[in-house]
């Protein structure tokens, strides 16, 4: 499995929870983060694993973390292709133009370059599953992170085309969309919500949320994990909310 982000909350999670289930990890995430500790992790875990240092948004890097995880594993049957930004908090008007260039550059680009250059080695394998992470963003109208809700729209717009373009030729394609779960990035949103006592904003969404807390990385984990498995054969295409029944509402 090829995790992207794998040195942040949810993609370290997913690290683990992968080596679990016996596969091999090739985890992705820029220079500088603690890919060292993930291959630490998934070692602990009696898996093999290899980082690789790489920025999503860089096609030369998506190359080279395909290449890699061919050269190390001999291939990719499963690709978590979840590494993600917030970019800004606050109104639209003010929104710098250059975050909201990053932002689409990691999140929409950064996973259209992981589908592209990580299909074809699958497909050399006959197939295989991908998940996206979007978010409960992508589902719904978020005006104080405006960057980062249309990127996480256009990932659920990339999993329907990938779902439809591959499902023939064996591979899966589908997204999750979690929210909000217990990372670094939500410490950065509510601070952005409420930077003089973010932690009143954590008990504001948490009490906000039908199940009254927010979620784990390894809640999340386990889905990807199921999606990526034999047991979801049939499933393509799905946007699949993990989100404590959020956006049941
Ligand atoms: P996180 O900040 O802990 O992890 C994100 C990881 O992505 C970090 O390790 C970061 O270094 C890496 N990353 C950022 N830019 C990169 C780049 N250009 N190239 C390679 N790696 C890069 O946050 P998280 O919550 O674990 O986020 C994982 C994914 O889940 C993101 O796509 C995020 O948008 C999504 N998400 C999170 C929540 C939540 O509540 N935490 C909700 C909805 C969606």
């Amino acid at each position: 499995v090829v995790i992207t982000g794998a040195a942040g909350g949810i993609g370290r999670a997913a690290a683990e929870r992968f080596a679990r289930e016996g596969a091999s990890v090739v985890a992705v995430d820029l220079a500088g983060s603690a890919l060292d500790e993930v291959v630490a992790l998934v070692d602990g875990a009696g898996a093999r694993a290899v980082g690789v240092p790489a920025d999503v948004s860089k096609s030369s890097d998506v190359e080279r973390y395909v290449r890699i995880a061919k050269e190390r594993f001999g291939g990719i049957d499963a690709f978590f292709n979840n590494a993600g930004i917030e970019g800004w908090i606050g109104p639209t008007t003010q929104y710098p133009e250059e975050i909201f260039d990053k932002v689409i550059a990691v999140n929409l680009k950064g996973v259209f370059l992981g589908i592209k250059y990580v299909v074809p080695a699958m497909l050399e394998r006959g197939g295989g599953a991908i998940v996206n992470t979007a978010s409960v963003a992508g589902l719904s109208g978020t005006p104080s992170i405006f960057a980062y809700g249309a990127s996480k729209h256009a990932v659920v717009g990339m999993t329907k085309s990938a779902a439809l373009e591959f499902g023939p030729r064996g591979i899966r394609t589908n997204a999750v969309c979690p929210s909000p779960i217990e990372t670094r990035m939500m410490r950065a949103l509510e601070r952005g919500m409420n930077p003089d006592e973010p932690e009143q904003a954590h008990q504001q969404m948490a009490a906000g949320n039908p199940m009254g807390r927010y979620g784990e990385p390894a809640e999340v984990a386990a889905f990807v994990a199921f999606l990526c498995s034999s047991e979801a054969s049939y499933l393509n295409g799905g946007i699949f909310p993990i989100d404590g029944g959020r956006m049941a509402r």
